[in-house]
C-alpha cells in the first residue's frame, strides 16, 4: 500500500509502521511458531530500560515474545561476548537486539561480531553490513531500511535524483548511502568535517539527516521542494526533537518526517519485520515449530 494523501507534507511514520505491522500480522498467521526477540541492555539507566520496554510492548501487540536481558553488571569483553553468544544460541531467541547507545568501554565492532547474521534483527553485524555493501542483502540495517520504507510509502522518486546523507555512522548513515545508491540515486555523504554543509545539503532532492544535533539543519540547508528524513533523536527540556528544524523548513519542503512520529516507529516495525523473517527461516531449517 502507498500513501494516497499526496497533499500532505508530513511523512507520517506511524502510518508507515501500521502498514508494515499489518503485513507482519498476515505473515504470522501462517507461521507455526511464535517469534522471540531478546533485547540486551548494557547501560543500567532508565532511558535504555524505557526503550526496551517499548519493544516488549510492540512485540506483544503483534503476537511475538520479547525478553529483556540486563548485562550491564559485567562489561569485560570475554564475559560479555560469551553471554551474548549464549543468548544467541537459545532456540527460543530468534532475534537479538542490543540497546543503544553503548557504554564507552564497549567496542561495537567486537560486540556485533558475536551476533550470528541470521539473528541480527538490527542488520548491523559484520556479515549483514558486508552483504549490503555487496548488493546481496540479508538482514538490512533497520533504521536505514526504515528511511527507505518511508520514502517508498510516499512514492518519493530516487532514481537519478540527488540524495544527501548527513552523518556517516556504521548503523545509519553508511548503510543508508548504500541503499540509496542501490536505488540509483546520486549520493553525497556529509559529516562533521564537511567544509560547507549547507552548500551540500541545498543540492539535495532528498535530504536524510542522522547526526544527533538538535535542529542543526535549518531553512538555509534545504532546497525548495526537497524531501527531508530526520533520523535524529534529541531531548530538549524533556521533549523529543530531531536534527532538523521541522517548523523552520516545513514551508519549503515537499515532505518531511516529524520527530517524534517519523523514523522511530518505522525502525521498530522494521525490527519486528526482520524478526518474523529470521524466525521463519529458523523454523524452516528445523522443519518443525520453533
Ligand atoms: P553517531 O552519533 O554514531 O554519528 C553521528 C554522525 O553525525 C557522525 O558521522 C558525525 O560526523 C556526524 N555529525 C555530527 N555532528 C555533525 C555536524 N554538525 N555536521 C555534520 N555531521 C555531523 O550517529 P547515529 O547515526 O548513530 O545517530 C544519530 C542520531 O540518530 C542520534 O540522535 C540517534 O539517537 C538517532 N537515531 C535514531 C534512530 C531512529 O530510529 N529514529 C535509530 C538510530 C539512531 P563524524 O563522523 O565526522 O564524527
Amino acid at each position: 500500500m502507498t500513501a494516497t494523501h499526496s497533499d500532505t507534507r508530513v511523512l507520517d511514520g506511524n502510518r508507515v509502521a501500521r502498514d508494515i505491522k499489518q503485513r507482519i500480522a498476515r505473515r504470522l498467521e501462517g507461521m507455526a511458531c511464535r517469534p522471540g526477540l531478546a533485547v540486551v541492555l548494557l547501560k543500567a539507566g532508565a532511558a535504555s530500560r524505557k526503550y526496551a520496554e517499548a519493544k516488549v510492548k510492540s512485540c506483544r501487540e503483534v503476537g511475538m515474545d520479547c525478553t529483556v536481558h540486563d548485562l550491564s553488571d559485567d562489561l569485560r569483553p570475554a564475559s560479555l561476548h560469551e553471554r551474548i553468544r549464549a543468548l544467541a544460541a537459545d532456540p527460543a531467541v530468534h532475534g537479538l537486539f542490543i540497546e543503544h547507545p553503548l557504554p564507552a568501554e564497549v567496542d561495537p565492532i567486537e560486540l556485533y561480531a558475536q551476533i550470528p547474521a541470521d539473528k541480527d534483527v538490527e542488520g548491523i553485524s559484520h556479515q549483514n553490513l558486508g552483504r549490503l555493501l555487496l548488493g546481496a542483502p540479508n538482514m538490512v540495517a533497520s533504521t536505514a531500511a526504515a528511511c527507505m520504507a518511508i520514502l517508498d510509502f510516499y512514492e518519493v522518486p530516487l532514481a537519478g535524483r540527488k540524495a544527501v546523507v548527513v552523518g556517516r555512522s556504521n548503523i545509519v548513515g553508511k548503510p543508508l548511502a548504500v541503499l540509496l545508491l542501490a536505488r540509483d540515486a546520486t549520493v553525497t555523504v556529509c559529516h562533521s568535517r564537511t567544509a560547507d554543509l549547507a552548500a551540500e545539503t541545498r543540492q539535495a532532492d532528498v535530504l536524510l539527516v542522522s547526526i544527533g544535533q538538535t535542529r542543526h539543519i535549518g531553512p538555509g540547508h534545504v532546497r525548495e521542494g526537497a524531501y527531508v528524513v530526520d533520523v535524529g533523536i534529541n531531548f530538549e527540556q524533556g521533549r523529543m526533537v530531531g536534527d532538523v528544524d521541522y517548523h523552520g523548513v516545513l514551508d519549503k519542503v515537499a515532505g518531511i518526517t516529524p520527530v517524534p512520529g517519523g523514523v522511530g516507529p518505522v525502525t521498530t516495525a522494521m525490527l519486528l519485520s526482520n524478526l518474523v523473517e529470521t524466525a521463519s527461516r529458523q523454523s524452516g531449517m528445523r522443519g518443525t515449530v520453533c
